[in-house]
């Protein structure tokens, strides 16, 4: 069993196929600021837990909540609070 297993968590690259039905680049390479501790890396290494309604995603740093998704038969609902930024890699 994983340190992931144990703690009930999956890492950031659970989000890409939630978030990539919402964004026409993938995410998990993007590399975000967390509010709490200020560190910075890409989403596939924040701690993703499926266990609220929809998915919660933690700093590895600091555990705060850095991004929430919520998806309805209609829409999505994003909560970016815990983000200073997202910096989005571009193909050129
Ligand atoms: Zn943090």
């Amino acid at each position: 069993m994983t340190e992931q297993d144990i703690a009930g968590y999956e890492d950031g690259n659970a989000l890409a196929g939630p978030l990539g039905e919402l964004f026409a680049v993938d995410l998990t390479s993007a590399v975000g600021q967390c509010v709490g501790c200020g560190l910075a890396g890409p989403v596939a290494t924040l701690r993703v837990y499926r266990h609220a309604p929809g998915l919660v995603a933690r700093c590895p740093g600091c555990d705060d909540v850095v991004l929430r998704l919520v998806r309805g038969p209609a829409e999505a609902w994003l909560d970016l609070r815990g983000t200073v930024s997202l910096r989005i890699p571009l193909t050129p």
